[in-house]
Parts: structure tokens; sequence; C-alpha cells
């Protein structure tokens, strides 16, 4: 599946097996929030990031509305083994919105903005809201020109 936002450009490419996954993760972890990272590459044209897979984050504080990872060396060494492995990287991060719908926070956006200053551009940010029924919605969120923009 693709998703695009004309005011940033760039496309979001990703198999819906990626939610199935995330929401079973979801669940183990309910009512409190979970999250990790999404690994994948850029087309060469630079206008698709392509997710090729996640991984939950391996350090972490969480509760009902709050999710809070730590990259710490293990994280590290796992993205370089991944990056050496399968030739992919970080592009973002998941989380998930217990009892909610997947509109971002001002954490979020605080958070994302951080990583924005980092090595990744643009980096995108997925939000899961769900209850314990299915998925209610879930949004792209990617940090361009000080701004979020949201692909529904
Ligand atoms: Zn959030």
């Amino acid at each position: 599946m693709i998703k695009s936002n004309s005011k940033i450009g760039l496309e979001i490419e990703y198999n819906h097996n990626l939610l199935n996954e995330l929401y079973k993760i979801a669940l183990i972890h309910y009512p409190n929030e979970i999250g990790g990272y999404l690994l994948g590459k850029y087309s060469e044209d630079k206008k698709t990031a392509i997710i090729v897979k996640h991984i939950s984050a391996l350090e972490y504080s969480n509760s009902p509305v709050s999710f809070k990872h730590v990259v710490n060396e293990e994280t590290k060494s796992l993205f370089f083994k991944i990056f050496e492995e399968e030739g992919i990287h970080y592009i973002g991060e998941w989380h998930t919105h217990p009892n909610s719908n997947s509109s971002y926070s001002q954490t979020d956006f605080n958070a994302l903005k951080k990583i924005a200053q980092g090595d990744i551009e643009t980096p995108v940010l997925l939000i899961i809201g769900f209850d314990k029924k299915g998925i209610i919605d879930y949004s792209f969120n990617v940090f361009f020109n000080k701004k979020i923009y949201k692909y529904e």
C-alpha cells in the first residue's frame, strides 16, 4: 500500500501485514502503550520511504497514556546488524494509543521534532489507535519544515 501527501511529496510504502503484526503486539501490552522502530529504505529517487520491517523497543517505559523508549547500546548494535545483513535502516517509529485514535499528542510532536534534528530529515511516526475489538484508525505522520503532516 502507498500513502502520499501532496505537501511533502514523500510517499510511504508498506504492507498491510505490518498493521496486523503491530496490532497483535498492541494487544499483548494492553492497556498500556507500546512501540518501536520502523526500518526500511528510500527509493532511488528518494520519493518513497519503503517500510520493510518493524522492531519493538528493547528498553522503554510505558503507561496507558505514554510510551518512552531508549535507544541503548543493544538497540544500536541491532540496527547495525540489520543494516549489515539486510541493507535497511531506521526510517522512523511506531507506537500505539490504546482506547484512542491515532492523533498525535504534543509529546509525540516534540519527540518527532527532536528526531528530525538528527540524521533522518523526514522521520515517519506511525500511530495506531486501537481497542480490544480492533484497530480504530492509524496514521503515518511525517515531520517536515517544522510541522507534522498526517497521512491518513
Ligand atoms: Zn502518541
